[in-house]
């Protein structure tokens, strides 16, 4: 785990909450274990932030991440897409279904943008920043950019899946990276929990267990 050096938070950091929806919490479509109990510690955190940016998983129904949209195939099988592998999921995040709602304990009412993503009724998107073809933006890095952000604070669900791709991206593009682990979950599929921590040490993007007491 790499030290942040400076956790003072300042005017160009943006916490970005990946995805804390009812879907991916118990009692959702494809819930991450213990998902729900990340609300109140990113509620905590975006308490010290002037910049927050909510991300929403917000698919068509029919979508092709779908298990239910490839038939003979179950949710958790891995099929190959034109763009890659591609895990084929539970229906989850239908476009205005309660599932796709934010968890009602999420509460950060001084959030600038809400990012909708995974649209495209043939792509799937874990990613903030680009679809699974790793070449459709989502336009956030412009938004960051305009806005003249450099730290971007990642939490939220989940840590292996869209946190990671998120962080990863965002590494990419030039951001300072940080995980905040605490107020994240993994779906752990495969080890996939593990194999996350090792590429996000490779990428050079930080974890911290927590944003250190002011
Ligand atoms: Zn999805």
């Amino acid at each position: 785990m790499s030290p942040v050096e400076d956790q003072h938070i300042g005017a160009a950091d943006i916490l970005i909450v990946v995805d804390v929806q009812n879907d991916f919490c118990p009692g959702g479509a494809l819930a991450v274990p213990h998902g729900d109990e990340v609300a109140p510690i990113i509620n905590h955190i975006a308490a010290r932030f002037r910049h927050v940016v909510l991300t929403q998983d917000w698919h068509p129904r029919g979508h092709f991440s779908f298990a239910s949209s490839h038939p003979g195939k179950k949710p958790f099988a891995t099929i190959a897409a034109d763009y890659g592998p591609q895990v084929l999921w539970p229906d989850h995040c239908v476009q205005d279904s309660l599932g796709a709602a934010f968890h009602p304990a999420l509460h950060i009412p001084h959030a600038a943008l809400v990012l909708r993503k995974g649209m495209n009724p043939a792509i799937d998107s874990y990613s903030a920043f680009y679809e699974n073809d790793r070449k459709t933006p989502t336009g956030l890095v412009g938004y960051l950019r305009e806005r003249g952000f450099r730290r971007l604070f990642l939490a939220g669900l989940a840590f292996d899946f869209c946190v990671r791709y998120s962080a990863e991206d965002g590494k990419r593009e030039g951001f300072a990276v940080t995980v905040i682990e605490d107020a994240c979950r993994s779906i752990d599929i495969d080890d996939s929990a593990a194999a996350t921590r090792k590429s996000l040490a490779v990428l050079g993007v930080n974890r911290v267990p927590n944003l250190a007491p002011i």
